[in-house]
C-alpha cells in the first residue's frame, strides 16, 4: 500500500525524466502499463466497483480546489486514480449495460489510440498534421461516399481538392449539427447586392436586409436538445426552433410540417432548414426523410439529417433502405463514437455538395492561409486531435461487410428483445424498435386492463403511480450495479399522449447475449416486489377502476 507521506522533489531533471521513458523495464510505470496491456477489460472489471456509491460521498475526493504544491510518483498516483476514479466509474463496455449509445470498443483501439496521443498532431492545419489532413480527408470522404454513393470521379476531383471540402470532423454530433445549421443559415443569409453576408455583417442586418421578422428550424418533436444549443449559439433563439408533432411511431408528420412552414411564412419568419432524425435518441425512429425531402424541395430550405446514431446503419445492405432518404440530404450528421464504435469525440457532419462550406469558410494570416489544405479554415473548433485515424483504422480492419454484421446482429437482437417482452404478461412494450433501441416497462397484465378500461382522470392517476415504478425500478437497478437500462418520457398515442416513464435499451455492445436480457427483465420483476407500498397504491386505483 502507498504510504501518505512518500514524496517527490520538485526538480528539473525529475520533468525530463516524465517527458522522456520511464527508468526501465521494473519501474512501476512500466509495470502498470503491462498490466493495462495484457487485459485492459479485465483490468477494469477488476477495479470498477459494481455497487454505486453515492455522489455526495464521491465529491469528497474531489473536494480540495489548491493545486499541489507537492508532486506525487506515478505509481502513488495511480493507485489514487484506481481508488478513487477508476472504481467509481461507469462499466459502459459491461454487456449487461444496456442503456447507453456508446458501449464497448474494439481492443485493437487502445494500442492505436497510444499511437494517436504520441504522435498529438493538430489537424487545424496542415503543418501539424500532414499526413494525417489527407487520411481525414479520406475518411471524410468514406463517409460522404457511404451517404451519397457518388462514383470515383466526384471523389477524386473534390476529396483533395484545398477549396473545397466534403464534411467536417468534430467532436461530436452537437457540433456536427451546429455546423450544419450555420452553414444552412449562411447560405440563407448570403451576400446580395450592397449585403455583405449574415457572417460579416450580423443577424441583425441581415434580418432588415432581407425584411424577415425571425428565422426558424424545424425538427420533430422528438428531435435532439443539440440542435436547441445550435438554435441558440445561431441567434436563431431557442424558440426559432420549431417542433413539429409525430405520429403513432414517433415519426414527424409530413402535413403538420408542411401546415407549420406556411404558417411562419405567413408571419414573416423564414423557415431556413428541416431536420429529419434517422434514429431518435429516445426511440430510434427514422422520420420519412423521402417526404421531408420533397417538402424542402419546394421551399427552396435546407435539408439537414441527423443521423449521428442511425447512420451506421447505411453499412448494412440489409437494412440501408431503413434510412432511404437520407441521400437527398444537404447534409447529414454522423458520430462515429456511437454505432461505428470509435471511442468518443469522434463525430462528423457530410455535405452533398463541395461548394456548401465555402459559406463559413474563415481564413487567418498565420495559419488557415487561402487554397491552403488546411481543415481548419471549415471546422467550428479550433486545434483537433487526429481521431480520424481511429475511424480509418476501423474502416479498414473491420471493413464495410464486419459493420454489417455488427448492425446487423444489434437490429436482431432488439427484435428479439422485443419479442420476448410482448411474450411477458407483465411487461409493455411501449416503442418497437426500428433499429437496436426500443422502449418498455413494466406493466401486469391486470393494470393494463384496468388502464385500458379507466376514463381519463383515473389513466392519469394510474399512469402517473406506473411512472413512479419505472423510475423505482431503474434507479434500484442502477444502483445495484449488476445491469443498467437507462430512462426516458415518451407521450403515447394509446395513453392518451399522458406523459409516460418508461425504460430505454440500446443493443449495440456485440457481447449482449440473448440469456443476459432474460435476467434483465427478471431482475426487474424482482425490484417491483421491492416496492410494496407504490404497488400497494397502484392496487387500489385498480380495484376503483374495476369498481367504477
Ligand atoms: C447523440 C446524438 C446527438 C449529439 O451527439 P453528441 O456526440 O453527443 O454531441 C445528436 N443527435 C442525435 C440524434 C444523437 O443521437
Amino acid at each position: 500500500m502507498v504510504s501518505e507521506h512518500r514524496t517527490a522533489d520538485v526538480n528539473f531533471e525529475s520533468l525530463l525524466r516524465i517527458f522522456t521513458i520511464p527508468e526501465g523495464p521494473d519501474s512501476t510505470l512500466t509495470q502498470i502499463e503491462e498490466k493495462l496491456s495484457r487485459n485492459l477489460n479485465q483490468f477494469l472489471r477488476e477495479h470498477i466497483v459494481a455497487e454505486e456509491k453515492p455522489l455526495l460521498e464521491i465529491e469528497k475526493d474531489f473536494s480540495n480546489a489548491s493545486i499541489p504544491e507537492q508532486p506525487e510518483f506515478v505509481s502513488d498516483h495511480t493507485q489514487h486514480l484506481l481508488d478513487t476514479l477508476v472504481s467509481h466509474s461507469v462499466h459502459t463496455s459491461a454487456p449487461s449495460f444496456i442503456g447507453h449509445m456508446t458501449s464497448a470498443l474494439p481492443y485493437f483501439l487502445m494500442p492505436l489510440s497510444k499511437i494517436m496521443i504520441a504522435l498529438n498532431q493538430n489537424l487545424v492545419k496542415i503543418e501539424t498534421s500532414k499526413a494525417f489532413t489527407p487520411l481525414e480527408r479520406q475518411v471524410l470522404g468514406m463517409l460522404h461516399r457511404l451517404i451519397y454513393q457518388r462514383d470515383d470521379n466526384f471523389y477524386a476531383q473534390w476529396m483533395h481538392s484545398a477549396n473545397h471540402s466534403l464534411g467536417a470532423f468534430c467532436s461530436g454530433g452537437t457540433i456536427a449539427n451546429i455546423t450544419a445549421l450555420w452553414v444552412a443559415r449562411n447560405n440563407a443569409l448570403r451576400a446580395q447586392g450592397e449585403f455583405k453576408g449574415v457572417e460579416k455583417e450580423g443577424l441583425f442586418k441581415a434580418m432588415r436586409h432581407y425584411g424577415y421578422e425571425g428565422l426558424a428550424v424545424l425538427v420533430s418533436e422528438r428531435g435532439h436538445y443539440s440542435l436547441k444549443k445550435a438554435a441558440d449559439v445561431l441567434g436563431i433563439g431557442q424558440e426559432g426552433l420549431v417542433a413539429i408533432k409525430t405520429d403513432n411511431d414517433n415519426r414527424i408528420c409530413p402535413a403538420a410540417l408542411k401546415e407549420k412552414i406556411a404558417e411562419l411564412k405567413q408571419q414573416n419568419i423564414k423557415p431556413f432548414a428541416v431536420i429529419g432524425v434517422a434514429g431518435t435518441t429516445e426511440t430510434g425512429t427514422i422520420d420519412p426523410l423521402q417526404e421531408i425531402a420533397a417538402i424542402c424541395q419546394a421551399e427552396g430550405c435546407h435539408f439537414h439529417v441527423d443521423a449521428a446514431w442511425g447512420g451506421a446503419t447505411l453499412m448494412s445492405n440489409n437494412y440501408r433502405h431503413l434510412l432511404a432518404g437520407t441521400e437527398l440530404a444537404d447534409s447529414v450528421t454522423i458520430d462515429a463514437h456511437k454505432q461505428l464504435y470509435i471511442p468518443m469525440g469522434a463525430g462528423m457532419v457530410l455535405f452533398k455538395d463541395p461548394e456548401a462550406m465555402k459559406s463559413i469558410e474563415h481564413h487567418a494570416q498565420y495559419i488557415l492561409r487561402k487554397g491552403s489544405k488546411d481543415l481548419g479554415s471549415h471546422t467550428l473548433e479550433g486545434s483537433r486531435s487526429g481521431m480520424a485515424m481511429l475511424v480509418y483504422a476501423a474502416m479498414h480492419i473491420i471493413s464495410r461487410p464486419g459493420y454489417e454484421l455488427l448492425i446487423n446482429q444489434s437490429i436482431e437482437k432488439a427484435k428479439y428483445f422485443a419479442e420476448l417482452i410482448e411474450a411477458q404478461p407483465d411487461f409493455e412494450l411501449v416503442s418497437k424498435p426500428e433499429l437496436c433501441l426500443l422502449t418498455y416497462r413494466y406493466l401486469p397484465a391486470h393494470i393494463r386492463q384496468a388502464l385500458m378500461a379507466a376514463n381519463s382522470e383515473q389513466k392519469a392517476e394510474l399512469n402517473e403511480l406506473l411512472n413512479e415504478l419505472t423510475k423505482f425500478i431503474q434507479k434500484r437497478q442502477r444502483e445495484t450495479g449488476k445491469s443498467f437500462v437507462s430512462r426516458t418520457r415518451l407521450n403515447p398515442i394509446h395513453l392518451d399522449r399522458l406523459n409516460t416513464i418508461v425504460f430505454r435499451v440500446v443493443l449495440a455492445n456485440p457481447l449482449t447475449g440473448k440469456d443476459i436480457l432474460g435476467s434483465v427483465l427478471e431482475e426487474q420483476r424482482c425490484i417491483a416486489a421491492q416496492a410494496p407500498n407504490l404497488m400497494g397504491k397502484i392496487e387500489q386505483v385498480v380495484e376503483k377502476i374495476n369498481a367504477s
